[in-house]
């Protein structure tokens, strides 16, 4: 068996049921946040959409050819050497569970890598984006994609994930990436709700401020479980308050597909706005761990 396919049977049969299965998340996602947004505009969605794809598609052929057959080839490899859960005889929805809680939890400690000085190269092009929706989810460096294949697929190796559940996990992953960056309005009971366990539009909505402390919070993808471990979860901000971005790189004409490519070659810049100036917030009248509307 080689370490490295891109036509695995696993992989085949993840392109088969996973594609559509992502196809018809993404189209009801698109559905809603045309339908019911969340925040208003400030860029065209035009200007946007059609450089975000233009990213996306690079990093897309990225995750297919190199992400994710390095992912299943390390993990069948730990499966054959039979490393981490591989040698305890855990039952089989007790290690399922184990299983998704380990990569939900390598997929919120990869985004906290990602805000690290080296990999925000990659990730600033993610979250320079002016406003955020369906599309800023597919927008990624392929550099981003390349360089987290160490950690996703090192880490559930070592740790004995089989290979089926990471795929299983990817799906949710991404189905997930797309649902909380949607410009969605859901209503507010509803997603007040779903905060309590799980990543929403306006919980990540707050991690795409400009104000810095707050892109510093809420790294979960799936659970919000890992950022209340981590007290770096961040819910009483009202969105109609976030402005979408990073200050250093407000100008959109900045942002066309060439620039954004080349964008991690370019030194880093502070946080501030070109005229200096830094966004802040007053401390808000909600405890941090309740969701503000
Ligand atoms: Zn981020």
């Amino acid at each position: 068996m080689r370490l490295f396919s891109t036509t695995a049977a696993l992989l085949r049969r993840f392109d088969r049921w996973a594609t559509p299965a992502l196809l018809v998340v993404g189209a009801a996602v698109l559905v809603g946040e045309t339908m019911r947004p969340l925040r208003r505009r400030t860029r065209p969605r035009a200007e946007r959409w059609s450089r975000n794809v233009g990213l996306a598609a690079p990093s897309l052929v990225g995750m297919r050819l190199a992400l994710l057959p390095a992912m299943v080839g390390l993990t069948q490899l730990a499966a054959r050497r039979r490393w981490g859960m591989h040698r305890l005889a855990l039952p089989g929805p007790v290690r399922l569970l184990a299983e998704l809680l380990v990569l939900d939890y390598v997929a919120y400690s990869w985004h906290r890598l990602l805000h690290a000085p080296f990999l925000w190269r990659f990730h600033r092009i993610h979250h320079i984006d002016l406003d955020m929706d369906l599309s800023t989810g597919w927008r990624f460096h392929a550099g981003e994609m390349l360089a987290s294949i160490p950690y996703r697929g090192g880490v559930p190796a070592l740790v004995g994930v089989r290979p089926v559940t990471l795929l299983l996990y990817e799906a949710v992953f991404e189905a997930c990436t797309a649902f909380h960056h949607a410009n969605l309005r859901l209503p507010f009971g509803l997603e007040r709700q779903l905060a309590r366990f799980m990543v929403t539009p306006r919980v990540h909505g707050i991690h795409h401020s400009v104000v810095q402390r707050e892109t510093q919070s809420n790294f979960g993808v799936v659970l919000s479980l890992w950022d209340r471990l981590h007290r770096t979860l961040r819910l009483n901000v009202p969105q109609q308050h976030v402005t979408i971005g990073v200050p250093a790189y407000a100008d959109a004409d900045e942002q066309t597909i060439r620039q954004l490519l080349k964008l991690p070659l370019a030194p880093r810049r502070s946080w501030a706005s070109l005229d200096g100036s830094v966004p802040k917030r007053e401390p808000q009248p909600l405890p941090v761990d309740e969701l503000a509307e």
